[in-house]
């Protein structure tokens, strides 16, 4: 017989009619819990894959439209400098409407969902003054949510906000919905900030906003493979900046820094667009000059050479800051851009050498012996320089091996010996010619002996040493009493 449903009905009664659609009930529910659930799911799964910013917008985006069905909202950002919320991402008609909007935190519902950290759901706009209707510029709204965008540490970046034009729009469950959906924004727009200053910082100096070495050679690299494809040239310059140690250690590294700054501004300022200018080391600069031959960048490496004598003093003390460049050049230089670096760093090297202050773009013809006199004559200018010139510095040279002087810049002497600084290695236990650096290349040389007691490597071959003095006769007392004269 079959059952007919109103005598089964009336046979149970009004209660299993009322379970039945309880059950119904719980059965939509409960789908809708499961495509819930579906979409968190996906969301965190499509965020997790987002780096940047804005390709996480348009997710977010996407989930909001196609998913959700919402088609109003805005996400607003707190700038932490100045204590506000404003306006990050929206819909797009929205956004040009709102884009110039800011809340102060605790202003307005946004501003109120902030500080508080709790998401506010208000179903009729009108019946609630804390409402500002984005002051006045998206009148229509009727029911409205504002969910934080809260980190796990609790930390609120932002707000999630959702629009609708009718009142009584939301469901209570939305608010547990959204605050889901906002704490995986959150999280997904912290990973990203801190991915794009990761990047950023790896791209451009921080102290002076130059691009570093490791982007700018991406650069050159790229130039060289064009330059090859397209049968093209490119120069670049290498500079440094001359006795930077001395300017740091007599006035500090605060104004080292200083001087770096300047040097970046007055380098990029002094520049065409397409070059691109890096901070290749610490006081070291590089140029890249696409599409320029030796003799124009040699032009340009000169008229930056001149700027920085010109323009570079520091400020009351009056001390010229120089530079000393090489400029290399594809294709003559070599075809990688390795070979071409290292040209310009063997010319850096002849110009610190010839007397600093200079740009070097080649090597001047010469017989071993003209350079071995050539430097013996420079290594007199640059070690006179030091002492009278810029620097002022009191120094000694150390012979390292047969035809190598170093200069040495003395930080103390006594009767029994000294302490100073110097480039290259040297070691404990060995003894070293050196010449006192008098103000006259005239004189006899002040030939003395030191033993070394004392070596630290205070900078990538830079050496703090302490010496004693060795010879026996009276010409360390001589040579003392002239340095501390
Ligand atoms: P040279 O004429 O031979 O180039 O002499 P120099 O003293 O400039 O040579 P050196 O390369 O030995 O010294 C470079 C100095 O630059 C050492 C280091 O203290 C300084 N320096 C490197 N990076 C920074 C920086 O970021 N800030 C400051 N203030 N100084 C720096
Ligand atoms: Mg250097
Ligand atoms: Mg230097």
């Amino acid at each position: 017989m079959p059952v007919d449903k109103d005598i089964e009905e009336s046979a149970l009664g009004k209660d299993y009619h009322l379970f039945f659609i309880d059950a119904q009930k719980e059965g939509e529910k409960l789908k809708e819990r499961l495509f819930e659930l579906y979409l968190l799911y996906t969301l965190s799964k499509n965020l997790n894959l987002s780096m940047h910013l804005d390709e996480l917008f348009e997710k977010v985006i996407k989930l909001l439209k196609d998913s959700l069905k919402i088609e109003d909202f805005c996400l607003m950002l707190i700038n932490e400098e100045l204590n506000e919320l404003k306006v990050w991402k929206a819909n797009e008609i929205t956004y040009n409407t709102i884009k110039d909007i800011t809340f102060k935190m605790g202003e307005g519902v946004s501003g109120i969902a902030a500080q508080t950290g709790e998401p506010i759901l208000i179903q009729d706009v009108s019946k609630d003054d804390r409402f500002l209707y984005y002051r006045g510029k998206l009148p229509n709204i009727g029911s409205f949510m504002s969910i934080p965008l809260k980190l796990a540490n609790g930390k609120v970046i932002g707000v999630l906000n959702i629009h609708k034009y009718t009142i009584n729009a939301f469901k209570e469950t939305d608010k547990v919905f959204f605050s889901a959906v906002a704490e995986n924004v959150a999280h997904t727009i912290s990973r990203a900030r801190i991915y794009e200053k990761t990047q950023k910082e790896a791209m451009f100096d921080g102290l002076t906003s130059l691009c570093t070495r490791r982007y700018f050679l991406e650069n050159v690299h790229r130039q060289c493979s064009k330059a090859e494809r397209y049968r093209e040239v490119f120069s670049i310059i290498l500079m440094d900046i001359d006795y930077f140690k001395y300017f740091n250690d007599t006035y500090g590294h605060l104004l080292g820094d200083e001087i770096l700054k300047k040097m970046a501004y007055l380098l990029e300022s002094n520049i065409r667009q397409s070059d691109i200018v890096s901070r290749y080391g610490g006081e070291e600069f590089m140029i890249l000059l696409p599409k320029t031959d030796r003799d124009g960048a040699s032009l340009i490496a000169e008229k930056l050479r001149n700027l920085v004598e010109k323009d570079l003093a520091m400020d009351s003390r009056g001390e010229k800051i120089t530079i000393t460049a090489g400029v290399a050049n594809y294709p003559e230089d070599g075809k990688t851009v390795e070979e071409i670096i290292a040209t310009a760093d063997k010319l850096l090297y002849f110009g610190k050498e010839s007397g600093r202050n200079k740009v070097v773009s080649h090597i001047p013809d010469m017989k071993e012996s003209e350079i071995d006199e050539k430097r013996q004559s420079n290594r007199y200018n640059a070690a006179l320089r030091a002492v009278r010139g810029i620097n002022r510095l009191q120094s000694i040279e150390i012979r390292i091996n047969d035809k190598e002087w170093k200069l040495c810049a003395l930080r103390d002497v006594s009767q029994k010996g000294l302490k100073g600084e110097l480039e290259g290695r040297v070691k404990i236990g060995d003894i070293y010619t050196c010449n006192a650096v008098l103000s006259s290349a005239d004189h006899e040389p002040y030939l003395f002996r030191i033993k070394i007691v004392q070596a630290k490597e205070i900078h990538h071959n830079r050496y703090q040493i302490g010496a004693e003095i060795i010879d026996e006769d009276d010409k360390w007392e001589r040579i003392f009493t002239l340095f501390t004269h």
